[in-house]
C-alpha cells in the first residue's frame, strides 16, 4: 500500500511564500487522491508490491492495462513525496551543489535565470526539475505528473507548476510564485540528493 507521507513541518511553515491553505489542500487533498488512485490501479496486479520509485523508473514493465494510470498517479505520488522534502525556509545553499551549479551553469544567477525560464515556459500543468544526468546537472521540464525517473534522470530539486500549487495566493501569476519559491528551497536536502545521485 502506498501511503501519504506526513509533512516534516507545519502547514504554515512556508508562509508567507507558500500559504497554509494551499499546503493543506495540496497535501491532504491533491496528494492523497494520487495515493488513493495509485493503490486502486495496482491492486491485484503484478506490480502491487513495487515501491513508487521502481514503478516510475520501470514503467515499461508495468502491465499495459494499468500503465497510464500508474504513470499519472504514481508520478503524482512520487513527485509530491519529493517536492515536500525540498521545501524549507532560510536554508543557505551548500558548497557541493553550489560548486556544481557554478561549473555546469556558469553561475548561480545564470542557473536561477534558466530554471525560472523553464518554470514559466512549461505550457499547462507540470513540473520543472534540476536533475543529474551522467554526472552533469541539467534543467528539465515534465508535463502533467511525468517524472524524470522514467527518463533515467536523478532528481535533485523540483517545483510543482500545477495551478493548484499557487492559485490561492498568486492567482494566475506563476512568475510571482516562482520568485517566492526561491525563498523556500531546502538546499540541505538538495545537497543530500546530489551526493546520493553521484554515488548511484
Ligand atoms: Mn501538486
Amino acid at each position: 500500500m502506498h501511503v501519504l507521507p506526513k509533512l516534516a513541518y507545519a502547514y504554515n511553515a512556508l508562509e508567507p511564500f507558500i500559504d497554509e491553505q494551499t499546503m493543506i489542500l495540496h497535501h491532504d487533498k491533491h496528494h492523497q487522491t494520487y495515493v488513493d488512485k495509485l493503490n486502486e490501479a495496482v491492486k491485484g496486479s503484478a506490480v502491487e508490491s513495487w515501491p513508487v520509485e521502481k514503478l516510475m523508473a520501470d514503467l515499461d514493465h508495468v502491465p499495459e492495462s494499468i500503465r497510464t494510470a500508474v504513470r499519472n498517479h504514481g508520478g503524482g505520488v512520487f513527485n509530491h513525496n519529493f517536492f515536500w522534502t525540498i521545501l524549507k525556509k532560510d536554508v543557505p545553499i551548500s558548497s557541493g551543489i553550489a560548486t556544481a551549479i557554478d561549473k555546469d551553469f556558469g553561475s548561480f544567477e545564470k542557473f536561477k535565470e534558466q530554471f525560472t525560464a523553464a518554470v514559466l515556459g512549461q505550457f499547462g500543468s507540470g513540473w520543472a526539475w534540476l536533475v543529474l544526468t551522467k554526472g552533469k546537472l541539467e534543467i528539465v521540464k515534465t508535463s502533467n505528473q511525468d517524472c524524470p525517473l522514467s527518463d533515467g534522470k536523478k532528481p535533485l530539486l523540483c517545483i510543482d507548476v500545477w495551478e493548484h500549487s499557487y492559485y490561492l495566493r498568486y492567482f494566475n501569476r506563476r512568475a510571482d510564485y516562482v520568485d517566492a519559491w526561491w525563498n523556500v528551497v531546502n538546499w540541505e536536502q538538495v545537497e543530500k540528493n546530489y551526493e546520493l545521485a553521484l554515488k548511484r
